[in-house]
């Protein structure tokens, strides 16, 4: 058993039953076959800075993509770079590693947590850009062990949300980047993580933004003007900084964020009768 709450941003989550980290992908695909055989449930894990543990943890088996990490230039014209990245890569040792090369894209996703994989399946994004804008294919483990690579257009994503399935594994992914000088990315990614800076609570425990803006509307704006700001629920507080973030103030569980949410979200849709949605992904038993 191992406890989530090492494995998450928020530091909430019951335990896993087994938790495993493959080191290759031909030992991924073996555990995959058999726990496909022996029907044991499993759930991939990226940097887990988007999803809340339940208390009582998850059924089956973790896992954790954090050694393949590798990032390749596959191909160099004058204009585009390709790139190959493993999915369990951080997303900011991407972000630094185009910006120290002087390769556009990415500038807008500085300072958001997690894996590439993570950032593929929720269609990550800030300031207008996202993680769909710069794919150009993926490399997936389906349900029946079977791996094949798909065009980004073959894959329907949507604001922080694509069409990948639960159980299926994604493995890497090629990226197309812009070529800049280093001088220029290096601004737009300073500025950017500037910005976010500002306006997020970054150094405190949190999964993000709870719920999706509503189009054309904030939801953090909406948790502020129905009086949440600074609202707490046992260790789980609306953070004063930008209240669709929720703070872990030390020993919250997933209960209380859950109850604190629901409180949000009720209030949100009986004062501007709007109906929040969820961006973090709820997992585990109760
Ligand atoms: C302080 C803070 C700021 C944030 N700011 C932003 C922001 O500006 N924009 C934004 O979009 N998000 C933001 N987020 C949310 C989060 O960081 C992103 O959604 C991130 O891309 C999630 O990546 P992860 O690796 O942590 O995914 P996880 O939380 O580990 O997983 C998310 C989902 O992806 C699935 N998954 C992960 N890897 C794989 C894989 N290899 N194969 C199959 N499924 C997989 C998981 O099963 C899960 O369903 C923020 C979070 C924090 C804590």
């Amino acid at each position: 058993m191992e406890p989530m709450s090492n494995h998450t941003s928020l530091r909430i989550g019951g335990p896993a039953d087994v938790f495993v980290m493959p080191q290759s992908l031909l030992s991924l695909k073996n555990m995959h076959v058999h726990l496909k055989k022996s029907q044991i449930p499993f759930f991939p894990l990226g940097g887990g800075t988007n999803i809340l543990v339940r208390d009582g943890g998850i059924d089956g088996v973790v896992i954790s993509f954090r050694s393949f990490k590798k990032i390749e230039v596959l191909s160099d014209d004058n204009t585009y770079v390709d790139v190959f990245v493993e999915v369990g890569t951080l997303l900011q040792r991407l972000v630094n590693f185009s910006l120290e090369n002087g390769y556009a894209g990415l500038e807008g996703l500085a300072g958001i947590p997690g894996s590439v994989g993570g950032a593929i399946c929720g269609n990550a994004g800030a300031f207008g850009y996202e993680m769909k804008d710069v794919l150009t294919s993926v490399v997936i483990m389906d349900a029946k062990g079977v791996i094949e690579r798909f065009k980004a257009e073959e894959i329907d994503f949507g604001y922080r949300s694509s069409s990948i399935l639960p159980d299926e594994l994604l493995l890497s992914a090629e990226i197309k980047l812009k070529k800049d000088t280093k001088e220029e990315v290096s601004a737009k990614t300073e500025n950017f993580l500037r910005m976010k800076r500002e306006k997020q609570p970054l150094w405190e425990p949190s999964a993000g933004s709870v719920f999706k803006n509503p189009p054309g509307l904030f939801a953090g704006k909406l948790i502020d003007e129905a009086g949440f700001k600074g609202m707490r629920i046992g260790d789980v507080e609306v953070s004063s900084i930008h209240s669709n973030f929720f703070i872990n103030k030390g020993g919250a569980t997933a209960s209380d964020f859950i109850r604190l949410m629901e409180k949000v979200a009720h209030k949100v849709k009986e004062r501007f009768g709007v109906m929040l949605e969820l961006e973090i992904k709820i997992v585990g038993r109760e």
